[in-house]
C-alpha cells in the first residue's frame, strides 16, 4: 500500500518533426514559449508548477491550438524521498 503521488510540475514538449514553425504556440502560451528568428518555438525547459493555474491553462491552450498536434504536456512527479 503505497502513497500515490500526484505530479507537481510540468514541461511543454514539442515534436520538432511535426512543428511547422509558424509560432502560434508562442501567442497562446507566451510565458512558456518564445520563438527563434525562423518562428520555431523555444520552450521553457525549467519545470513549471502545475498549481500555477495561468501557466498550466496556457499550456493546455497551446496543445489544443497547435495545428500540427506537435505539442504535449509532460507532467513530472517528484522523486520518492
Ligand atoms: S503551434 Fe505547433 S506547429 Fe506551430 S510553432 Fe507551435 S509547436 Fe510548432
Amino acid at each position: 500500500m503505497g502513497v500515490k503521488r500526484r505530479p507537481s510540475t510540468f514541461v511543454l514538449k514539442v515534436n520538432p518533426i511535426l512543428c511547422d514553425g509558424f509560432g502560434h504556440c508562442a501567442e497562446l502560451a507566451p510565458e512558456l514559449v518564445n520563438v527563434d528568428e525562423w518562428g520555431y518555438p523555444i520552450i521553457r525547459q525549467e519545470p513549471t508548477k502545475i498549481n500555477n493555474a495561468g501557466a498550466y491553462e496556457s499550456a493546455k491552450y497551446a496543445v489544443r491550438g497547435c495545428p500540427r498536434q506537435a505539442l504535449q504536456i509532460e507532467k513530472i512527479t517528484d522523486a520518492q524521498p
